[in-house]
């Protein structure tokens, strides 16, 4: 079973992914942490990274999607992968191997104000880094490891806004190109945690006993 995520800020990507990966045994590769851990390893393609990071700029697609692909290849003892957040926009989707994926999650959330809200109480622990909000935690305390919690310093709403802009304009049509060869799995993220995270179930079984796996 070889998944991806998608989904706004605020849609509860981080909530879902990990229990979906645990669920059905896959492999949890997250984009952003694999690029982290080259440049902390200091490897050579960390290295050029780092280039690109330690002035501000984002690191090229095809270096990121060439790490991404060694991780997803090495998927030994698990029984797939989920991708999360890749392909975010028509150029990662293009260096991508995109036929490798049987299907991508897609976090929907029509309504705006909800992740504005979501996103402007939202929580992240500056040790364990699990993230909760003020809803859940309203003493301002980690429930794992007892810290305090604190916001993230780009959680304000112009950031907000500027990231549902982005999204509209350049991950929607990702989704779309999924939906053209019939991967997509469209989830309304609206709903509460739980309702969330059953449907995501329920659709994903749906879609594989329709689907033989690879
Ligand atoms: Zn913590």
């Amino acid at each position: 079973m070889k998944l991806a995520i998608i989904g706004p800020a605020g849609s509860g990507k981080g909530q879902n992914t990990g229990k979906i990966a645990e669920k059905y045994g896959l492999k949890h590769v997250v984009v952003g942490d694999i690029v982290k851990a080259e440049i902390r390893n200091k490897t050579e393609v960390g290295k050029i990274m780092y280039e690109y990071t330690s002035v501000g700029k984002f690191v090229p697609s095809d270096i990121v999607m060439q790490v991404l692909a060694s991780q997803l290849n090495n998927i030994d003892g698990f029984n797939g992968y989920i991708i999360d957040t890749a392909p975010i926009n028509m150029d990662q989707y293009s260096k991508m191997d995109t036929d490798d994926i049987d299907a991508v999650i897609s976090l929907e959330v029509k309504n705006h104000d909800i992740l504005r809200t979501r996103t402007l109480n939202r929580l992240i622990c500056p040790n364990c880094r699990k993230v909760t909000s003020v809803f859940d935690a309203p003493d301002g305390v980690c429930a794992h490891c007892g810290s305090t919690l604190e916001h993230r310093y780009d959680d304000n709403l112009e950031t907000v806004n500027f990231r549902i802009a982005q999204y509209e304009r350049e991950t929607v049509p990702v989704l779309e190109e999924f939906e053209k060869s019939g991967k997509l799995i469209k989830i309304n993220a609206e709903l509460s945690k739980e309702q969330v995270f059953d449907q995501i179930c329920n659709k994903i079984d749906d879609f594989f006993a329709k689907k033989p796996l690879k």
